[in-house]
């Protein structure tokens, strides 16, 4: 529940953006047209669109026809300039979930952005394991982002619970570095970084030894 799709034309906008998202363990990746918009919100690479209404190639209000048309229920956050009334409720009742208007503080976006991500969750009353996570000794709640080994409470950084979410979803599956990196980090992310190997050195010094093998060659998998 981390990848957030960004399409904004404006440099400065998606360097905040991306800059306070990434400093909240957030995953972006930025197209600057609406085609592309189009293309990327297809499928489930994405928890969540963040959409510019002034797009080059399709504008926002068309980005939205076109991705509700295709029966997505990705959560839409528009962007909109600060006279634009008709195109927030034309925006809105296009489909978009919420808006801002620009110039907006980060603080707000990400408590929309929040409420957008927390509202797609099972409630956790309604099914007691809907948030939860479970493999062998390990279990996390995906609502609270706690992790408990054995029982045991243990205290994983922001980063450390995505690696960790994104291999108990796939136990006994050999993910490859490249794989886990965009996830976790994004996909601008420098495939010769090392950043791997150390999330996952600090996963087993947290999660057990044992927990997480690395098949040479090929990439790492869950134990279960
Ligand atoms: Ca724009």
């Amino acid at each position: 529940m981390n990848r957030i799709l960004i399409a904004e034309d404006n440099p400065h906008i998606v360097d905040f953006l991306k800059a306070g998202l990434k400093a909240h363990g957030f995953t972006t990746l930025v197209v600057e047209d609406g085609h592309q918009a189009v293309e990327l919100a297809r499928g489930d690479d994405f928890d969540l669109l963040i959409l510019d209404l002034g797009l080059p190639g399709k504008d926002g209000l068309e980005v939205l026809q076109a991705v509700r048309g295709q029966g997505e229920c990705l959560p839409i956050i528009v962007l909109t300039a600060r006279d634009g009334v008709d195109d927030t409720v034309t925006a809105l009742e296009g489909g978009a979930n919420d808006y801002m208007t620009k110039p907006f503080r980060f603080e707000e976006l990400l408590a929309r952005i929040k409420v957008q991500l927390r509202d797609r969750r099972p409630p956790a009353n309604a099914s007691p394991s809907g948030s939860r996570l479970e493999v062998g000794h390990l279990s996390l709640d995906l609502l609270t982002r706690q992790a408990w080994v054995e029982g045991r409470l243990v205290e994983l950084s922001a980063k450390e619970f995505v690696l960790a979410e994104v291999l108990l979803r796939h136990p006994m599956q050999v993910m490859s570095k490249e794989q886990l990196l965009n996830r976790v980090w994004g996909y601008d992310y420098d495939p010769g970084s090392n950043i791997i190997e150390v999330y996952i050195r600090h996963l087993r010094r947290k999660l057990g030894n044992d927990a997480i093998e690395t098949v040479r060659g090929m990439g790492y998998r869950l134990r279960s």
